[in-house]
């Protein structure tokens, strides 16, 4: 066992939790086992990556500015990721938007199913309205999201781990650093670095728990499905949305090869301990301090590109979520709203999907949070909109699961090709997270 790749022990402690929630489904009282025995140690997991996602974005991301020594080259760096990533979502809405126009999941629904739905939807416990209240208070000014980055109180922001706030915070000092002479930077330098490294450490520990980690987190999946029903009129939606992300994985692939020149099966061998993360935390700011160990340590990325590119990536470039909004709100327009289907509304989607999954936080559905918005923009019936959310609910965290590994992916991918293009990636040294294993 301790000879096995991380990733493989991963993906043995995922299968065996998916097997093992299946039986404990079937069996009497299986499900409160693993609610209370089982549950608390996903939780426990998803707490210390949380942990250490504050003290690392602010770390690394100052010891990142300040390391590039130039403010012209945090000018290019910062336009280059900002265009990149804006690009990679576009594409990523695009192909959402083909996929579910050329397929049709929700057309042709017999009245049947949206009845049952609208049952469920009355005798559910109420996590649709709770969803639809979360959105509903976004109606502040249009500028407020602008005015949301800028933190008063910087320790309220850590305290909330307010993503943007933490990242502008750290950019502002790590510019300001560069301002000032060098010899009465330094010890403030010094300490973000060592701090740096010091979280990067007690990933690797922490990682040490994950194929035990994700054991529980995927059991505990498993329980919550027992509606198999509906579950299978929605196979075809759910389809589309995976399709489309792995097309969107194949186009990050294609990138890689073409731009920077490596192997895509080795970039997903080495980014894969992260992808099977995200998949088994369904949230990209968990996984970020494992995104960023894979990517400096084994896929070769400078920490300077990786200390800003990763963080901003993880808070604003959802690739997978803006897919899966583009292809969940026509879905639901097929099924219920059939006559808002127009060519303007799906422009329209695609511009509100970009800034819901910008707007989107990268924890676990945020992005059926953010679905409201982009139904809202179109103008969809509010009366329906309950229903409409009822009706994806049910296999919203497998889909989750999915495009929480392509954010993530994306993630990596753009900041391979910033590297490439500020001439920042290296050969990786063959350091690889079995060597930590063993120096543990
Ligand atoms: N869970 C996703 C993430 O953390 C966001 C979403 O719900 O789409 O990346």
């Amino acid at each position: 066992m301790k000879k096995l790749a991380l990733h493989w022990k991963i993906l043995i402690g995922m299968v065996l939790g998916i097997i093992f929630g299946f039986v404990m489904n079937s069996v009497d009282g299986g499900k409160d086992f693993v609610t209370d025995w089982i549950k608390p140690f996903g939780t426990i997991f998803i707490n210390l990556l949380k942990l250490i996602a504050v003290p690392l974005i602010l770390a690394s991301l100052i010891k990142g500015i300040s390391d590039l020594k130039d403010i012209s080259k945090i000018k290019k760096m910062g336009l280059r990721t900002m265009v990149i990533y804006m690009m990679t979502t576009l594409v990523a809405i695009i192909i959402g938007l083909g996929i579910v126009n050329v397929v049709k999941p929700g057309a042709g629904m017999s009245q049947d199913t949206i009845e049952k739905i609208k049952v469920k939807y009355e005798t559910s416990s109420g996590v649709v309205d709770k969803l639809t209240k979360a959105s509903a208070q976004n109606d502040a000014g249009p500028l407020q999201a602008l005015v949301d980055i800028f933190p008063s109180n910087i320790f309220t922001s850590l305290g909330d781990a307010k993503m943007l706030q933490i990242i502008f915070f750290a950019l502002f000092v790590g510019i300001s650093l560069l301002l000032i002479p060098e010899k009465k930077a330094k010890p403030l330098m010094n300490f973000f670095d060592s701090l740096n490294e010091v979280v990067m450490k007690m990933v690797d520990l922490i990682m040490l728990f994950a194929p035990y980690a994700v054991f529980a987190l995927l059991a505990n999946v498993i329980i919550a499905f027992d509606d198999t029903e509906i579950l299978l009129k929605l196979l075809v939606y759910a389809l589309c949305v995976v399709g489309g992300l792995v097309l969107m994985i194949g186009f990050y692939l294609l990138l890689i090869s073409v731009y920077t020149k490596k192997s895509p099966i080795w970039f997903l061998k080495q980014i894969s301990p992260a992808q099977l993360l995200a998949f088994s935390t369904s949230s990209s700011a968990a996984t970020l301090p494992v995104t960023m160990e894979r990517v400096e340590e084994h896929l070769g990325v400078d920490k300077e590109v990786s200390g800003f590119v990763l963080p901003v990536g993880a808070t604003i470039n959802m690739d997978g979520t803006s897919l899966y909004q583009a292809i969940a709100a026509v879905f639901i327009m097929q099924v219920i709203w059939p006559e808002g289907l127009t060519f303007s509304n799906q422009l329209i989607i695609v511009a509100t999907a970009l800034l819901a999954s910008i707007g989107s936080a990268a924890v676990p559905s945020a992005g059926m949070v953010m679905l409201v918005i982009v139904l809202e923009s179109i103008g969809f019936p509010a009366e329906l909109l309950p229903i409409g959310l009822a009706l994806i609910f049910a296999v919203d965290r497998p889909l989750d699961m999915c495009r929480t590994t392509v954010n993530v992916t994306g993630d990596a991918t753009v900041s391979m090709i910033v590297a490439k293009s500020l001439d920042k990636l290296h050969d990786p040294k063959p350091k690889n997270w079995d060597d930590n294993y063993d120096a543990v």
